[in-house]
């Protein structure tokens, strides 16, 4: 069977007229057979992480934020739908069990309770996704992807156990799919062999997709996006960024390595693995195909830049001025390991090294204290990775400008630097 994967993101499926251009999209695709991932609408994650804070402070506000997100879903539906009271049960039922919790002593483990929580966000979005194709009379039904993908119990960053997975996707999706034409489902969570549910990690539809893809043998995979494809920058920082036509997986891998918020790093191996290509394409003009991402070897870039903001470089030294041998090196690296502190760059001198992590203040203050007294650690905060792919002086000289720079490594297609902005002086106006 030929299966084609979609996944729209909460980027596209923001308010009302969002869900029915994905329903335009889908009647494009009618007689296909397609596995629609969807996201939790907009910023509703963000939404849900809000009432989980709220939650552990106890601060009273937990059901008023709550509320507000119930209140954006149903005042969607009203707009969706002439007639809502299943969609309204659906709803109802989803946040019911949610209240319950919130209405318990909050559990010792935050990062499940999160989970629990912030996974409803995909539940709600993708029940009115499917309702509004039954709507629309498209041949599609509700699949919940807690029955197919089977994860380890790493809340908020669970890992995929690949055989299980694999089979239930064959079982359970490739059977329905023998009777509708489309399965709408959950991005960016799974479920552990204890039926409790988890999450892929921020950003972890794109990878959900990757990871159905991969287990469905599927023809193609394409992401639905509110750009026109895979730009050679952040349209939200740069003016002059051009889309690039075709990306092999490699380039695909490097761009998001390095923090291209485009598409999430675990989504390219899956699917380079099976050689499927992936389309990363304009929701709001759906005959335009994008980027293709395939196995391509001889293409040429342009200059790719990728900037990684609120990155901290930690300065390790020893306390007594010996040197920071590998046998240092190597717990170091264990600790990084052991608080997931990614290293983005690093750097050794004789007596300390230099390390550039995401700045997650609660892991790294943990990664300190186990770091013990034998070494002293500073940290430089409020800084900026930059990573240019391709590079050309041109492009250096601008990217440097207004710039402190603290690190900088040059390799044959890639420069990174760890910088400071300088702010902007201006100055006084003297009144003589
Ligand atoms: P979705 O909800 O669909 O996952 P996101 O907001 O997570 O959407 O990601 C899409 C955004 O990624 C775009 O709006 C764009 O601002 C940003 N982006 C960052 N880097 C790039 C890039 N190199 N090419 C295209 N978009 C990029
Ligand atoms: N809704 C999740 C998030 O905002 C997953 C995703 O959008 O990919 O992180
Ligand atoms: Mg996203």
């Amino acid at each position: 069977m030929q299966i084609k994967v979609f996944k729209f993101g909460g980027a596209s499926v923001k308010d009302a007229e969002g869900f029915r251009n994905v329903g335009r999209i889908l009647q494009k695709f009618r007689s296909d057979k397609i596995v629609v991932v969807v996201s939790a609408m907009g910023k509703t994650t963000n939404a849900l992480e809000e009432v989980i804070k709220s939650y552990y402070a106890q601060d009273g506000k937990t059901s008023a934020l709550l509320d507000q997100i119930k209140n954006s879903h149903l005042a969607l539906v009203q707009q969706l739908f002439p007639v809502t009271s299943e969609i309204l049960d659906d709803i109802n039922d989803i946040l019911v069990e949610i209240e319950w919790v919130l209405e318990e002593v909050p559990h010792e483990d935050y990062d499940y309770t999160y989970d629990q929580i912030v996974s409803i966000g995909e539940l709600l979005s993708s029940k009115i996704l499917a309702h509004y194709l039954y709507h629309l009379e498209i041949n599609s039904q509700w699949i919940d992807v807690r029955d197919v993908i089977l994860t380890d119990n790493t809340y908020r960053d669970a890992k995929v156990i690949w055989d299980v997975t694999q089979k239930n996707a064959s079982q359970k999706m490739l059977s329905l799919l023998s009777n509708v034409n489309h399965l709408v489902t959950q991005g960016f969570i799974g479920c552990t062999s204890e039926n409790f549910t988890t999450t892929l990690g921020r950003e972890g539809s794109d990878y959900t997709a990757a990871i159905l893809s991969y287990c469905l043998d599927a023809e193609s995979m394409h992401i639905w996006k509110d750009v026109p494809g895979v730009l050679t920058g952040d349209p939200r920082i740069f003016d002059e960024v051009i889309m690039m036509p075709r990306l092999s997986y490699k380039e695909a891998i490097e761009m998001t390595y390095y923090g291209a918020k485009v598409i999430h790093p675990k989504t390219i191996k899956p699917i380079q693995n099976k050689q499927i290509p992936l389309y990363v394409r304009p929701f709001l003009n759906p005959d335009s195909e994008g980027t293709i991402i395939s196995d391509e070897k001889e293409l040429s870039y342009p200059p790719v830049v990728v900037i990684e903001p609120d990155q901290t470089l930690l300065h390790i030294s020893t306390n007594d001025f010996s040197f920071v041998a590998e046998h240092h090196l190597s717990m170091i690296f264990t600790l990084l390991a052991k608080y997931r502190l990614k290293v983005n760059m690093m750097r050794n001198t004789a007596i300390s090294f230099s390390v550039c992590v995401n700045n997650i203040p609660d892991r790294i203050k943990k990664f300190e204290k186990e770091l013990g007294m034998e070494f002293k650690m500073i940290t430089d905060n409020d800084l900026e990775l930059v990573t240019i792919r391709h590079y050309n002086e041109e492009i250096l000289k601008d990217m440097k400008k207004n710039k402190l720079i603290l690190f900088e490594e040059k390799l044959s297609d890639t420069v990174q630097m760890v910088v400071r902005n300088i702010p902007k002086m201006k100055r006084k106006e003297i009144n003589t």
